[in-house]
């Protein structure tokens, strides 16, 4: 796989995983290094073909697909290491996500494949939303909270690279409901991503399309799950708004791996509606229950 060149700067590694190369002279920023050591190698093959030496590994969030890649680069270049605030620390104890997903309980092997748990990394510094400057790079921050706890996304030239923030409409219709962790938050983000005067975003897994465009997809997605969540959720617990979501979208049956997944995102958009005054919740007989409010 080579790099795509999409402005003076910016070269797409596009796979399962994008990953990108900010590229000056025979100097790049790595943003984002794939899955496990592949993805790694992934990265090392497109700089060798650009001539050109890594200075710096970006993180855009601490999603193992995203940085399972950076031990594997750092072996053979040690060079700093950049990540949003709790995602670095997820990074320095990967089983983090893993854990996560397992409601906080030593998670089984199936919560443990490069997917889901990357090899560590000690983060030098955090990103933050802002101007990012670095041995002569310039790079704007974006915040973008709501798919994983703390996420960035980056402003290079007249590319957007938006990393989980939006999603490309191949992977929506694959996968219905959208990760994440804070359901009023991603939709925040994704807003942001639309009014971002950019010729071209790139989502973390799909292809470049203009910022509008992965925006709009991606909150449609987001309303529909939100809009199916509220109305399955009257006098049922957590599992059974799962079973109606499912059903109402047509999803076939997930693999433990992804079921946590979905898992996460549903109880996400139900604490959203808790929150928005939309619904209230019980507790009897051991049983947490919704009610519309
Ligand atoms: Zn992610």
């Amino acid at each position: 796989v080579s790099a795509v060149r999409l402005s003076e700067h910016v070269h797409l590694i596009p796979g399962g995983v994008n990953s990108l190369l900010v590229v000056d002279g025979d100097r790049a920023l790595v943003i984002d290094s794939g899955q496990g050591r592949e993805g790694g190698k992934r990265v090392k093959r497109a700089l060798e073909a650009l001539g050109a030496t890594p200075v710096a590994l970006l993180t855009s969030h601490a999603h193992a697909d995203h940085y399972g890649g950076h031990a594997t680069l750092l072996r053979s270049a040690r060079v700093p290491v950049f990540a949003p605030p709790i995602e670095a620390q997820i990074m320095a104890a990967p089983l983090l996500e893993p854990i996560y997903l397992a409601n906080g309980t030593r998670p089984g092997a199936e919560l443990r494949s490069p997917w889901l748990l990357a090899e560590a990394v000690a983060v030098d510094d955090l990103l933050r939303e802002g101007s990012f400057h670095f041995e002569g790079f310039d790079l704007q921050v974006l915040a973008v909270d709501g798919h994983a706890h703390h996420q960035v996304a980056f402003v290079v030239d007249d590319v957007l690279i938006a990393a989980d923030a939006v999603f490309g409409g191949a992977v929506l219709d694959k996968y219905p409901i959208p990760f994440a962790v804070d359901a009023a938050l991603q939709s925040a983000a994704a807003r942001r991503v639309a009014a971002v005067d950019a010729r071209l975003a790139v989502p973390g897994h799909g292809d470049p399309a203009p910022p509008a465009l992965l925006a709009a997809a991606t909150l449609q997605a987001l309303e529909r799950v939100e809009a199916t969540v509220l109305s399955a959720a009257d006098g049922a617990d957590l599992d059974t708004v799962m079973e109606r979501v499912t059903v109402a979208l047509s999803i076939g049956d997930l693999d433990l791996a992804r079921h946590h997944l979905q898992r996460t995102a549903v109880a996400a958009h139900l604490q959203a509606h808790v929150e928005g005054g939309r619904l209230t919740r019980s507790i009897t007989r051991g049983r947490l229950r919704y009610h519309a409010a």
